[in-house]
């Protein structure tokens, strides 16, 4: 097995064609050391393909994505109506007759009963003051859950 040896300015090109291009797949440390190994050598390579992989942007952003982990499923429990109420924001759909695209659905965790509010819009303020009416009308809950959406 012959292996070329690299001069130091093109060190950079033949790690970026091993490990970035499409063919390539953005390869570990290992897989990305092991394809430079089959055909080029120069003095330090392996610390440089550690150094080139750990420090790729992209790698770094799928790595970002992929470690996010997963909040654990908890069982959530109600003892009373109106104890937790659930909300989530449906629409945008067809213009109503009174001018309405959005819906804040409000169901109470303990008897299931949906309240549905039509909105002209999904901005927090209008968002705010149908659940006020919600709670004007069936009390303050302990807890009001969400999806976190930005409304
Ligand atoms: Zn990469």
């Amino acid at each position: 097995m012959f292996q070329l040896l690299i001069p130091k300015q093109e060190r950079r090109n033949i790690m970026q064609k091993a490990h970035d291009l499409a063919i390539s797949g953005h390869g570990g440390v290992l897989r990305t050391q092991n394809r430079i190994k089959e055909r080029f050598y120069w003095p330090s390579w392996e610390n440089d393909v550690r150094k080139y992989v750990l420090s790729c942007d992209i790698c770094q952003r799928v790595k970002a994505i992929n470690e996010t982990p997963n909040a654990p499923l908890t069982i959530i429990e109600s003892n009373f109506p109106f104890q937790i109420i659930q909300s989530d924001i449906a629409g945008e759909f067809n213009e109503s007759y009174s001018g309405n695209k959005w819906l804040l659905v409000l169901v109470d965790h303990f008897s299931k009963w949906a309240d549905v509010h039509a909105m002209p819009d999904a901005k927090a303020l209008t968002v705010a003051q149908h659940i006020i009416k919600a709670i004007l009308k069936f009390g303050i809950p302990d807890e009001i859950l969400t999806d976190q959406g930005k409304h």
